[in-house]
């Protein structure tokens, strides 16, 4: 089960990614797994896949 994989290995972000500031999602923190999902964040990952999530590798490229 994905969802409790997050919530027993995720680290909840002080700074919420932007989807889960706008939409929030399943959980009601925004809980990354290191080395999951490209970075992306729990709730990314249900809605849209992670595609979207600031936290995703393509975004941390950014300084
Ligand atoms: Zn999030
Ligand atoms: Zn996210």
């Amino acid at each position: 089960m994905e969802a409790a994989l997050i919530t027993s290995r995720g680290v909840v972000q002080l700074n919420r990614c932007a989807q889960c500031v706008i939409k929030g999602g399943t959980f009601t923190e925004c809980v990354v797994v290191p080395g999951m999902y490209n970075g992306s964040c729990g709730n990314c990952k249900f809605n849209v896949e992670g595609g979207y999530c600031t936290f995703a590798s393509k975004s941390m490229e950014i300084p």
